[in-house]
């Protein structure tokens, strides 16, 4: 399995940040992959959701999305599933380790405990080159409990401003990565 990780740095009146993806309203990903058989990048961007689900041709199962890679012709998928919902201010504190222990996202990864993995890839033969961030609805709550909408710039900054509290509300430094996991 991979994973998908983020992690940010908030501004103090920051709680939580998290992908704006209900099952009424699905949020599209974007990615970039390589074909993990014979290395070539694909040329198209691709697009899911984490909602859709189709039956795998032939085989048991299901797929999220499936591509033939156009080199060598591998029929590849991806199962992708939420994994967990938000990355939060404190998020050392919210990580259920016992649950991350189990799907192998632990121990020597120095540090995970400050990155969301927000979720779970099941990929039968694509590896992830590239993650649209910058492409992909946020929702950031405060600590005060506004929730306002987030969208990052291509660099992984955000600026707003709070009404309510007169504040100002930034996001800086948006990373992802992609650990494997069970
Ligand atoms: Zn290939």
């Amino acid at each position: 399995m991979l994973y998908l990780l983020i992690t940010a740095e908030f501004s103090e009146n920051i709680e939580k940040l998290y992908v704006a993806d209900t099952e009424t309203d699905p949020a599209e990903y974007s990615f970039k992959l390589k074909c993990t058989k014979c290395g070539e990048l694909a040329e198209k961007v691709i697009h899911f959701n984490l909602f859709e689900k189709h039956e795998n041709s032939g085989s048991k199962g299901e797929n999220s999305f499936t591509m033939k890679c156009k080199f060598c012709e591998s029929d590849n998928s991806i199962l992708a599933n939420s994994f967990e919902h938000s990355l939060f201010a404190q998020q050392a504190e919210h990580s259920n380790n016992d649950r991350r222990k189990k799907f192998g996202l632990n121990g020597n990864k120095t540090d995970i405990n400050s990155y969301a993995a927000i979720m779970q890839l099941d990929s039968r033969g694509w590896d992830i080159e590239n993650f649209f961030f910058n492409e992909l609805p946020f929702k950031v709550e405060l600590r005060t409990g506004t929730v306002m909408d987030c969208q990052f710039d291509e660099d992984g900054t955000w600026y707003d401003y709070d009404d309510e509290s007169g504040e100002e509300v930034n996001i800086v430094d948006f990373k992802y990565k992609i650990e494997k996991g069970k």
